[in-house]
């Protein structure tokens, strides 16, 4: 048999007093319930060679360094100084047909160090559930970590319903260092160990800022700078399909930009910004709309243990800069967003008055309870699915009418216009009452619908004849959604 991976572990030999090395609990029964073949060949591997044993964590191949690593976090606003992968363990690094490195990463591969009270594992519906909405998110073009497989373990895990079929998810990352990594040696006062994981966070996500800046404190500057605008990207595409993290906590924020730990997330349906799906977000502080906010703040978490590293020995002299590179928060995400809408609306062009009309549209929709990718879909496809969904007719025509005008003003014609808008409205989503019909066949053995689901929503742009259910919005009985994580 073929060593499945080529590993080289740069957090394992760089970051030594970061991680604790640590095996996988073995399963009694692994099985391979879905496995990323395309996600397997894209990091160089041969899926044919990927089993069950290594998958679950249950054996560790060849080069493997299986590892938890530390990291603190912001849940909810209150500070936990020591979460860490209580769950989970790196299994070690590739590099990609591309060149890029990425984490290998098994979640719901037994306790660790880290665990604190809780059982190590994760289970069926939860793992299947975060591989679905991985691979949409990748589909609709928005950075993501993504799911190499799912596998099952065998055993019966006891959750607050009653047992569940153990589940290990292998998670594909660019890394996964977090805000939260970055809190934990802050602190703890360890300005040493801030500043070696800052370069090494730099050699790994912007490898051009290490050579430029001459100082540490440039150094680190450059890259909050980076680490803002990519968030600042990141939370404007959420915010242009709809979707809710639903536990934005400081460790569940990437250095890298990457969208990562499904949990309780969800795509909206009706469009408001107040939208909440998580059944513990009970404040709302993970709204829809709130989201820029709190990445905003969750930046001035990561700016924070870096003061120290900026100006050493008087980490007042530090507020100002840091501060000004977190004020840019508002200016990028505002361009990103625009960007992102003004597409959906087939608009290439910057003009004055674009963000007023695109809040016009989204005011509608709110006071509508209009299906927020619906109502985009249906922009540059059938009307009447708009005069159905909204129903104050001169509102919306005379929306359209604005809408019209400002279009004229675009140099691309009208089909290019409307080319424009199917590859920025998705027609397939995850939607939450079909992600449930998929996690539910998935628990009694039917992976038909899941397999459906993923298909669609892996080509989200692309109407399939036949799925026009797929397309539309849950049926009023199946009532307000909430998750749990
Ligand atoms: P999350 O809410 O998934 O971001 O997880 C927050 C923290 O709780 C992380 O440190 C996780 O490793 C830990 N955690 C979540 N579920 C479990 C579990 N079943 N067993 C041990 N640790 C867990
Ligand atoms: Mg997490
Ligand atoms: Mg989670």
């Amino acid at each position: 048999m073929s060593a499945p991976f080529v590993f080289d572990n740069s957090y394992a030999r760089d970051l030594e007093g970061f991680y604790t090395l640590w095996p996988g609990a073995v399963a009694p029964a692994p099985r391979i319930l879905r496995l990323n073949t395309e996600l397997a060949q894209e990091l160089g591997l041969d899926p044919a060679a990927l089993d069950a044993e290594v998958l679950t964590g249950s054996r560790a191949p060849e080069g493997a360094q299986p590892l938890a690593m530390a990291y603190a976090g912001h849940q909810f606003g209150g500070f936990s100084p020591q979460l860490g992968d209580g769950r989970a363990i790196l299994l070690g690094e590739v590099i990609d047909s591309k060149g890029a490195r990425r984490d290998i990463h098994l979640k719901g591969s037994g306790r660790t160090p880290f665990s604190r009270g809780g059982d190590g594992k994760a289970v069926l519906g939860p793992v299947l559930r975060e591989y679905l909405i991985g691979e949409a998110m990748q589909g609709l073009g928005i950075p993501t970590t993504r799911a190499l497989a799912a596998c099952t373990t065998g055993e019966q895990v006891l959750r607050q319903n009653g047992p569940e079929p153990g589940a290990v998810l292998a998670r594909v990352a660019a890394s996964h260092l977090r805000v939260g990594t970055f809190q934990f040696f802050a602190a703890r006062r360890e300005v040493d160990r801030v500043a070696q994981l800052l370069d090494y966070a730099i050699a790994r996500h912007d490898p051009d800022l290490a050579g430029k800046t001459a100082s540490i404190s440039d150094r680190a500057l450059a890259f909050l700078g980076r680490v803002t605008a990519r968030q600042a990207d990141l939370i404007a595409a959420w915010m242009s399909v709809g979707f809710v993290h639903g536990v934005m906590n400081t460790d569940n924020m990437t250095i890298s930009g990457e969208t990562i730990d499904y949990g309780p997330c969800a795509f909206l349906d009706a469009h408001h910004p107040e939208a909440v799906f998580s059944s513990i977000d009970t404040q709302g502080r993970y709204a829809f709309g709130n989201q820029p906010g709190i990445a905003q703040w969750n930046l001035a978490r990561l700016a924070e243990t870096l003061l120290s590293v900026i100006a050493p020995g008087d980490a007042e002299q530090a507020i100002a800069p840091v501060t000004a590179v977190l004020e840019g928060f508002p200016d990028l995400y505002r361009d990103a967003w625009l960007r992102r809408m003004r597409a959906k609306l087939g608009l290439e062009r910057a003009m004055a008055g674009d963000e007023a009309l695109i809040t016009g549209l989204l005011d509608l929709l709110t006071a509508h309870g209009a299906d927020f990718t619906r109502s985009f879909r249906a922009l540059s496809g059938d009307r009447a699915v708009l005069t159905a969904m909204i129903s104050d007719r001169p509102a919306l025509e005379d929306w359209l009418g604005r809408w019209q005008q400002r279009a004229a003003q675009e140099e691309a014609p009208p089909e290019a216009q409307a080319a424009r808008m199917r590859a920025a409205n998705p027609v397939y989503i995850p939607r939450n009452h079909k992600v449930e019909e998929a996690l539910t066949a998935a628990g009694q053995g039917d992976m038909a619908p899941f397999e459906r689901l993923l298909s669609l929503v892996s080509a989200p742009f692309d109407a399939v004849p036949g799925a026009e259910g797929h397309a539309l919005p849950a049926p009023a009985g199946f009532g307000p959604y909430r998750t749990f994580c």
